[in-house]
């Protein structure tokens, strides 16, 4: 046998006086940082009201008071932590604050958070069944608990991504991979005359992220038909019909379309049971986006909002962003797991362990190799909580949202600007004889400014037929009803003051 001739750099890390400590942070030290860590995150929940929900800064602000070049020695720990007061937290917009209104508020968790410390601490890459047993046992359990609080049927198979982006770009890989007789994954698309150009279909509403997913995967923009809503924004399943209709006859292939449970501008619900029975007449893959509403589902008074998705290929639903779980964490399933592996499958020599044909290895599901232990913080939150202690406070921000819209209703200079189905309201000041578009657009877009300028409340708009809207979204554990009243306070006075000014 040949000799290796490995040279020995240094043989004790403790008789060289140059590096008098090597390897990680002594645990002693870490016990007491942490301790003061999580003292200063106690406090920080405990006191997030005294913070503006909004930072009062100018862009470069956080940067000018970084050094630009990392330093040479260590620093005690002690000085990072005086830097995070000193210098991160003015730049801070407060998602935990309970006067954020805007996008989609999202909410992380006290259990929530120990999980991820736990994920953190094992610092584990669950690729493999093998490289961490555990992870990939209790990501199937978690998201099997979490499909029965959805109400979707058992043959229902998921798996964690870390954004609905990242979900939704896998189901649209999978809807393509359907296609078995294009020969995609093994010829690719460019340059080849036998393929057709691929279309996929979904709501003018729907999030950008399915363009995105389209472009990644070579389908183009144009590859994404975009199909019109009715006046409550539900995508009209005849305009479908005519759309893919419309397109055969022009050699397009039709392949997927993509509903909405929960759309980002006005939280709006697609019939999604009339969509299905146009895929399975069409045979085209059936996606459905619920990465907010979903969470709704778990209500059972709510579970509606699911209806049809039981005859979907895939649906994805972030637990990031209204089941309490912190970022990041998206669900996603199918009820096609196996062609979603045939999608993504590459199993190179140096992976391939004695358990492969027993065990589920995650890494065959997706474009990324290594995982996360994300399944820890999902199994916390459902455990701490309970299925009802979640959907109490899920009930609770739908109450505060029809509550809040019943005031917009009842308000002469305020108006609804679309149904609200979940936890957001779509609203608009409107005083009695204005009817200039432009002139509405105006005054909302000012009063958008002015109440977030007061960096007491954080509210966010969205246009709807060219008209501007603003956003109240209600998503946060810590969202009560006095914070909402006073939200409606400010949002009042300040249209007073504008139109006073
Ligand atoms: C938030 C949202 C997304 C994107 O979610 P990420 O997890 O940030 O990628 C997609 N679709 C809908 C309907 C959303 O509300």
């Amino acid at each position: 046998m040949r000799k290796l001739n490995i040279p020995i750099i240094m043989q004790s890390n403790t008789a060289n006086p140059a590096f008098p400590q090597l390897g990680d942070m002594p645990v002693s030290e870490f016990r007491r940082h942490a301790h003061q860590f999580v003292d200063w995150v106690a406090d920080y929940f405990e006191q997030i009201e005294q913070h503006p929900v909004l930072p009062n800064l100018n862009p470069g602000d956080v940067r000018a008071q970084l050094p630009t070049a990392p330093p040479l020695a260590g620093e005690p720990m002690e000085n990072l932590l005086a830097d995070v007061d000193r210098v991160i937290m003015p730049g801070m917009t407060h998602w935990n604050h309970p006067n954020f209104f805007a996008y989609f508020a999202i909410s992380g968790s006290g259990p929530g958070l120990l999980g991820e410390l736990l994920s953190d601490a094992f610092n584990i890459n669950g690729m493999l069944w093998k490289t961490c047993p555990a992870a990939t046992e209790l990501e199937q359990v978690t998201l099997d608990w979490l499909r029965q609080m959805l109400g979707l049927p058992q043959d229902f198979w998921g798996i964690i991504y870390d954004t609905a982006s990242i979900s939704t770009l896998h189901a649209i890989a999978a809807a393509r991979e359907q296609l078995a007789d294009l020969r995609i994954r093994a010829e690719g698309l460019a340059g080849r005359a036998d393929v057709p150009r691929l279309r996929l279909y979904t709501s003018e509403h729907a999030h950008s992220s399915i363009d995105k997913a389209a472009i990644t995967l070579g389908l183009g923009m144009a590859g994404v038909r975009k199909i019109p809503a009715d006046e409550n924004f539900r995508v009209r399943p005849e305009a479908l019909a005519a759309a893919i209709a419309e397109d055969r006859r022009h050699g397009w292939r039709p392949f997927c379309v993509v509903a909405n449970v929960g759309t980002t501008s006005t939280t709006s619900i697609d019939p999604v049971p009339a969509l299905a029975d146009i895929c399975e007449r069409e045979n085209l893959w059936l996606h459905v986006d619920a990465a907010y509403g979903g969470a709704a589902a778990v209500v059972p008074e709510m579970r509606h909002v699911l209806d049809g998705c039981n005859r979907a290929d895939s649906i994805v639903m972030n637990p990031h962003k209204w089941l309490f779980v912190p970022f990041d964490f998206s669900a996603f399933y199918t009820r096609k797991p196996e062609v979603l592996r045939r999608a993504f499958s590459l199993v190179p020599e140096y992976l391939r362990t004695a358990p492969d044909q027993h065990v589920e290895n995650l890494m065959d599901y997706g474009v990324q190799l290594g995982r996360r232990f994300r399944a820890l913080k999902l199994w916390f939150v459902i455990r701490y909580f309970g299925w009802d202690g979640i959907a109490a406070r899920i009930r609770e921000h739908i109450r505060l949202a029809q509550q809040f819209a019943g005031w917009v209703e009842a308000h002469p200079d305020f108006e609804c600007m679309a149904p609200t189905p979940f936890s957001l309201v779509c609203f608009r000041a409107h005083p009695p004889n204005w009817d200039d578009t432009e002139k509405l657009n105006r005054l909302n877009e000012k009063l958008l400014e002015a109440v977030n300028a007061t960096r007491e409340v954080f509210l966010s708009h969205t246009k709807l037929q060219d008209r501007y809207v603003l956003r109240l979204a209600i998503g946060n554990l810590r969202t009560e009803e006095h914070h909402v009243r006073r939200a409606w306070e400010l949002i009042k006075t300040q249209l007073m003051e504008i139109r006073t000014a």
